[in-house]
């Protein structure tokens, strides 16, 4: 059947000012590194896209080796947004990046000028899009100057294949650096990336600080430590949990549910009800109660997930007992 989106797909959302941009993106963004590759079912992640986009999520994030096989996230985007989405381009966010592994020899991985802009356009090929708006340098490389890989974001945003760009995973020190050469070459960083959620907090350390002074935006990845901040493995690994599916490609494994983490998801889930919350939601409320954070990127196997999610947007409040016993509990 057609898809046509709901016509209250704004009424509800949250959108946040992403840095000191033009941009505005919506609290919650879906990312598509899995159940959106060769080996899911598709129509599942048509349902997910539906219900997310129906419900204000304008932001699709991709990468070229998210599937898995690597390059079929982006392959099964681009048809079901030829199905479905060609006609709302202008209200969607799409990222992608490069970074890690993804073809062989030397020009397939890290941050070279080659490698960035080959990837690019295999991935505009793949997603069937003329141009990404946002496309990120997916992880440092302690090789190539930065200035080459900086340059090389640049030069896309000049050829109208990005319309804006970011980095991920850089740290507080690497990230100055990139930001003051992005800045000179005349297109500023507008977003970082980085790995944040409650079982994850490094960004704690100075890298919130350096975004919020240098203006730009950041979109924390795995907010829910892959699933484990929520309550699907309090009784046990289900069968249809990421953590049995042995998607490998960095996907999270049974042998991190251990005794000590299940004790501390106890925990939080507790004070989550008081709440009047579930932990998922309380893990994504926790992140943006930060005003630098202008947006939390979720992934969902379900349709279900993705409302779910979206309800954290309904309490950003924490008392100041609350984040006390939040502390002690992550210690
Ligand atoms: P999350 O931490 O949000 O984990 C997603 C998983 O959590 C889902 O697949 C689902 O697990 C579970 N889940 C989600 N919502 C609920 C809910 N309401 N109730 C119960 N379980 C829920 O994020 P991801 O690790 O998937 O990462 C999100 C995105 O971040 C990626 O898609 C990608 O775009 C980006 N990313 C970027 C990286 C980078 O290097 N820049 C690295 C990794 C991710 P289940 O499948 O078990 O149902």
């Amino acid at each position: 059947m057609v898809y046509k989106a709901s016509e209250s797909r704004y009424d509800k959302m949250e959108y946040r000012r992403c840095g000191k941009s033009g941009l505005k993106l919506p609290a919650i963004s879906l990312g598509l590194w899995h159940n959106f590759g060769n080996i899911d079912n598709i129509e599942t992640s048509r349902e997910i896209l539906r219900t997310a986009f129906d419900n204000g999520i304008t932001h699709f994030d991709l990468a070229n080796n998210y599937g898995p096989p690597a390059g079929t996230a982006e392959e099964n985007f681009g048809y079901l947004f030829k199905q479905d989405f060609k006609a709302y381009r202008d209200e969607l966010i799409i990222s992608s990046k490069a970074g890690y592994g993804m073809w062989p020899g030397p020009y397939g991985d890290f941050g070279s000028k080659k490698y960035l802009v080959a990837s690019l356009d295999q991935s505009l090929k793949r997603m069937g899009l003329d141009y990404v708006d946002i496309f990120y340098h997916h992880r440092p490389d302690p090789e190539t100057p930065l200035e080459e890989t900086m340059g090389a974001l640049d030069l896309m945003v000049r050829q109208g294949k990005a319309l804006y760009v970011g980095i991920s995973s850089y740290s507080a020190e690497e990230s100055t650096a990139a930001f003051k050469i992005l800045k000179e070459l005349g297109t500023p960083c507008l977003i970082h990336q980085p790995k944040y959620s409650m079982f994850e907090r490094w960004v704690e350390g100075g890298l919130m600080d350096v975004l919020g002074d240098n203006g730009v935006g950041c979109i924390p990845f795995s907010p829910l430590a892959q699933g484990l901040l929520t309550n699907k493995y309090l009784k046990g690994i289900p069968q249809d949990s990421r953590a049995a599916s042995g998607r490998g490609n960095g996907a999270v494994e049974g042998d991190r549910i251990t005794p000590q983490v299940l004790d501390k998801v106890q925990k939080l889930n507790a004070i989550a009800e008081s709440r009047g919350q579930n932990l998922a939601q309380m893990a994504l409320s926790w992140i943006m109660k930060d005003p630098r954070v202008s947006s939390v990127l979720i992934g969902a196997s379900k349709p279900a997930q993705v409302i779910d999610c979206i309800k954290s947007t309904e309490n950003y409040v924490f008392s100041a007992e609350e984040l006390k016993q939040i502390d002690e509990i992550l210690k």
